[in-house]
């Protein structure tokens, strides 16, 4: 068996990895490079193998990163099956479709081609085909994949692919314990290759229970100053998790105030996919809301067209917006930084990873001096942060995950920029004696 990594290597976007086994191409996760525009410029580039070739892909999640260049895939010749769970084909379709559309505004205000139409996304979605977690099926012969739940995100998987006396265990990105919304990712215990993400590689969580604590702190500064609070979202899992914690604090305070407002086509569509697949959720949540009212929607106004984002700069203080995108980078969030950060009774909330390059990761790192729309504004807002929100396990739950794969021989570390690559590799090496490697672009590796 052959692995050839083709991204998110000594970085965090862009996970495809190619696996060569039994006559067969296998490629797990066909990600968006995101973040700079020199690496968005790499979405471009074509593919290190002829797109036909391929026989398989594996998405194991839907977030963009994991899924961004199928389309791409499909438009050069790609015509084979594509192993996903159920949920991750429905979010996979809402993500690609809204990525589309971005692309193409983009494309008119810059002048430079979409990578993809949306016949190339019909065209990918039609080869999807369904798998359960913990189901193990022959997908060529001599080629046998399972998948785990990953607790990242609804439908995520972990991706077991066995072939030539191999068993390769590939995390994609591995949810951050204990998670509100799923159950805990599922052990690996008999791989003797792991394939592990390093977002969070060296740092440590801050405790999931300050999370409501904070939030109601944050929310009630808001209702004090009379101001406005922005929360830039990710559509999928960061967003529910936030309903599900308002709907937890406003049944405690009453929640006359403020007005929250969800200004997110894309978050409103996921969290009708949410409520379709409860089997997909935690037993804990599941429990505890038979009525299956998870997120409290019935408290939160919806911002549908362009026309009611914007008239959202009249509604009365204090107020609450939760727009994408998660990382300021595009998306209705824009608009209301541009007419809300320079006020300093404002807050702005980051609640997930922001990488490189982002708008978002300037403003977190502290830039006062921002351009939105080639508009320059001066952020005076408060700039608050809440890290157990984050999707992703951190080093000491890695370290756990990883302690199951007793007989692993090595472990390739993706998905992470170096630094917390290198802090991970030190810690595995001291604390489970373990060989590991922090593939390059383009790096091949023979397993036997
Ligand atoms: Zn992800």
């Amino acid at each position: 068996m052959r692995l050839t990594f083709f991204g998110a290597t000594r970085e965090v976007t862009g996970s495809s990895i190619l696996i060569e086994a039994a006559n067969r191409k296998i490629l797990l996760d066909c990600g968006l490079f995101q973040g700079t525009k020199s690496s968005e410029e790499r979405n471009y580039a074509p593919f290190s193998f002829r797109a036909a070739d391929i026989d398989f892909v594996v998405i194991c999640h839907a977030h963009l990163d994991h899924t961004g260049r199928l389309p791409k895939l499909a438009r050069e010749g790609f015509r084979g099956k594509v192993f996903a769970t159920a949920p991750t084909r429905e979010l996979t379709q809402l993500v690609l479709e809204d990525s589309e559309k971005l692309m193409e505004e983009k494309a008119e205000r810059e002048n430079i081609p979409p990578l993809y139409e949306l016949e190339d996304v019909a065209r990918i979605l039609e080869l999807f085909e369904a798998l359960a977690y913990e189901e193990t099926i022959e997908i060529s012969p001599g080629i046998k994949l399972t998948l785990k739940n990953a607790g990242h995100i609804l439908g995520s998987a972990i991706a077991i692919v066995e072939s030539e006396g191999v068993r390769v265990a590939y995390s994609s990105d591995l949810g951050n314990v204990p998670s509100l919304l799923l159950n805990p990712p599922a052990h690996v215990d008999n791989a003797d290759y792991v394939i592990c993400e390093s977002t969070y590689g060296g740092r440590v969580h801050e405790d999931i229970k300050l999370r409501k604590l904070k939030l109601a702190e944050v929310i009630n500064n808001t209702i004090a100053q009379n101001g406005i609070l922005m929360i830039p979202s990710f559509a999928i899992e960061r967003t529910q998790e936030l309903l599900h914690d308002i709907e937890d604090f406003c049944s405690i305070s009453g929640c006359e105030r403020p007005t929250f407002y969800l200004d997110s086509p894309l978050a409103q569509k996921v969290t009708a996919v949410f409520g379709k697949y409860p089997e997909y959720l935690s037993e804990t949540l599941r429990k505890n809301h038979k009525n299956k009212n998870f997120f409290g929607l019935e408290r939160i106004h919806f911002a549908n067209t362009v026309e009611e984002s914007k008239q959202l700069e009249f509604a009365p203080n204090p107020k609450v917006i939760i727009a994408g995108s998660g990382m300021m980078n595009g998306g209705r969030i824009l608009h209301h930084l541009l007419n809300f950060a320079g006020d300093g009774k404002n807050s702005i909330l980051i609640l997930g990873y922001q990488a490189q390059g982002t708008l978002g990761r300037k403003i977190f790192e502290g830039n006062r001096e921002i351009k939105i729309y080639g508009k320059k504004i001066i952020v005076n807002a408060q700039i608050k942060s809440i890290g157990s929100y984050s999707a992703h396990a951190d080093m000491p739950q890695l370290i756990d995950w990883l302690s199951y794969s007793k007989n692993v021989k090595t472990i390739f570390l993706t998905h992470g920029e170096v630094d917390q690559q290198l802090t991970l590799s030190s810690k595995i090496k001291s604390e489970l004696g373990k060989q590991v490697v922090i593939p390059q672009m383009g790096e091949s590796h023979d397993l036997y």
